[in-house]
């Protein structure tokens, strides 16, 4: 997997972003995160080597934009450049995370019909409310390949009515930091339930630093979260 950040900094949009991690990060070394840069690896994908090949290998997944948001206003003026690095790299692959999908539209190249088969868009819903606002527009963007990123799982959300083949995974987990909200093993496994009862495949990434299970709050270091998570054995994927 490769990684690619075109910009850095964003605005907080809703109350999965309250104690965002880019946020968090930034505090330590006295940066504002609000002030958005591109960064110096925002040509990455179209960089090549002395001998003409690409320094991103053909057929990697590239995880796209995770200290900003794609979608986010200040970088307007820049997604066009880099909808056309993404059009040009057709053999590899993008994925990015959105809380900003009403912004689908901004900056749309012209040549994206019904989207393109090498990008795929993961729509955040931390809560129910964002769940109600953001998935009828999701659904209706024209989007070649959609995930959805339930993380931070903030409450039980019920997303059934919204689950279907459109959606290639489900992906859950808690919040990090020393602020974490809980995060209750029930709302998980609920969810779980949903994506299995409608065939969609699920993934439990991570538990978070304040994991709930049984009514009894745990607190869970850092790096243990995701080792916490893959025990569960929740993960399910379709035949
Ligand atoms: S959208 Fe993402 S990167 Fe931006 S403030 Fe919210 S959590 Fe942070």
């Amino acid at each position: 997997m490769a990684r690619w950040n075109l910009w850095h900094g964003c605005h907080k949009v809703s109350a999965g972003c309250a104690h965002c991690y880019v946020y968090r990060i930034d505090a330590r070394v006295g940066r504002d995160s609000s002030l958005v840069e591109k960064t110096a690896d925002f040509d990455l994908p179209i960089r090549v080597n002395r001998d003409g090949s690409y320094k991103v290998q053909p057929g990697e997944m590239v995880y796209t934009c995770f200290t900003s948001d794609f979608f986010l206003e200040d970088a307007d003026v820049w997604r066009a450049e880099a909808w056309r690095m993404i059009r040009r790299r057709r053999d590899l692959h993008f994925f990015f995370v959105t809380k900003r999908i009403e912004r689908f539209y901004c900056a749309l190249p012209e040549d994206w019909g019904a989207g393109y088969e090498n990008v795929t868009i993961a729509c955040t819903i931390e809560n129910q409310s964002m769940a109600e606002k953001r998935m009828p527009i999701f659904l209706e963007a024209p989007i070649r390949h959609r995930a959805l990123n339930c993380e931070p799982l903030l409450e039980r959300i019920n997303l059934e009515r919204w689950l279907g083949a459109w959606i290639e995974r489900v992906t859950v987990g808690g919040e990090s930091g020393e602020d974490a909200r809980p995060c209750d093993w029930d709302w998980i496994y609920d969810l779980r339930a949903q994506c299995i009862r409608r065939g969609v495949a699920f993934h439990f990434k991570q538990t978070g630093a304040l994991f709930v299970k049984n009514g009894q709050s745990v607190r869970i270091p850092r790096a243990e979260q995701q080792r916490r998570a893959q025990m569960a054995g929740l993960d399910y994927q379709p035949k």
